[in-house]
């Protein structure tokens, strides 16, 4: 079982080797001999990676034996894991960042939902609205994806009666893993696919695809610009503290009150 394929992304900076005059390559997936594997929690760093993936699965995830394994898991000295691969520098001296996943900027956020809504099929079964502003002022976006109302009282009746589902994703500011999964989730939703219709025609998709804009522009990896962890915060979330969660709670609650909700996912991106 390998429960985990982690890739490795790198990027040059923009004329960063001497004397050579290249651009900046921009993100793209790198690395060879990508291993992830659990070096124990005795701290010996070395695991090697023979192995090493089931040590994870039979630590962490395969174990089934309820309340009293998890009372032994929390009791048990805490795992760590070891990222390791390896990566040829095509240039003496020049600067190389890497990320342990490919980033997903606001820009690129907002950059896929301007797009989205010059597509005129995407557009006519979405609708790009804010769901609120951020401490430091940025709109929340949120995305509603649904089929038109097809005409007459029926087809408005039906529509009211759509279900909702709500997506979130990119709480945590460093998973930015979550956004590429949610930039395929509204491709796919507004697409042509006869999978993609028949959901539009029974729900109503509400998506808010980055909830923690400042974290991500300011680059937390799991805070806000409030220092909290938003994810720690729906249950008695403050409008002044926590707008994003503040205002997500109460849309899931008059999406609850209004039409039902059958599903909400928080989409994340990392293990422990
Ligand atoms: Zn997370």
């Amino acid at each position: 079982m390998k429960p985990l394929v982690y890739s490795v992304a790198a990027t040059t900076a923009a004329g960063s080797a001497p004397h050579a005059h290249h651009r900046s390559t921009g993100w793209h997936r790198s690395g060879e001999q990508v291993r992830y594997f659990c070096s124990s929690g005795s701290g010996s760093g070395n695991g090697g990676g023979g192995g090493g993936s089931s040590t994870f699965a039979g630590g962490s995830i395969g174990g089934s034996g309820g309340g009293a394994a998890a009372k032994r898991a929390a009791a048990a000295p805490r795992a760590r894991y070891t990222l390791t691969f390896v990566h040829t520098f095509a240039h003496g001296g020049d600067t190389v960042y890497f990320a342990h996943s490919l980033p997903y900027t606001y820009a690129r956020l907002r950059g896929a939902l301007a797009a989205l809504g010059r597509d005129a099929a995407r557009a006519a079964v979405a609708r790009r609205t804010t769901l609120c502003r951020t401490l430091a002022g940025n709109d929340v976006p949120l995305v509603t994806v649904t089929a038109a109302c097809c005409g007459g009282g029926g087809g408005a009746q039906q529509l009211a009666r759509r279900p909702a589902v709500v997506l979130t994703a990119r709480v945590h500011p460093g998973e930015s893993n979550a956004s590429w999964i949610m930039d395929g989730l509204l491709r796919f939703l507004t697409g042509a696919h006869p999978a993609a219709a028949a959901l539009r025609e029974r729900f109503v998709f509400k998506v808010i695809p980055m909830l923690n804009p400042d974290g991500v522009i300011n680059g937390n990896h799991r805070a806000s610009l409030a220092g909290c962890d938003l994810n720690r915060r729906w249950a008695a979330p403050k409008a002044h503290l926590h707008p994003e969660i503040y205002h997500a709670r109460a849309l899931i609650q008059r999406l609850h009150a209004q039409r039902g909700v059958l599903l909400v996912c928080d989409i994340h991106a990392h293990s422990r």
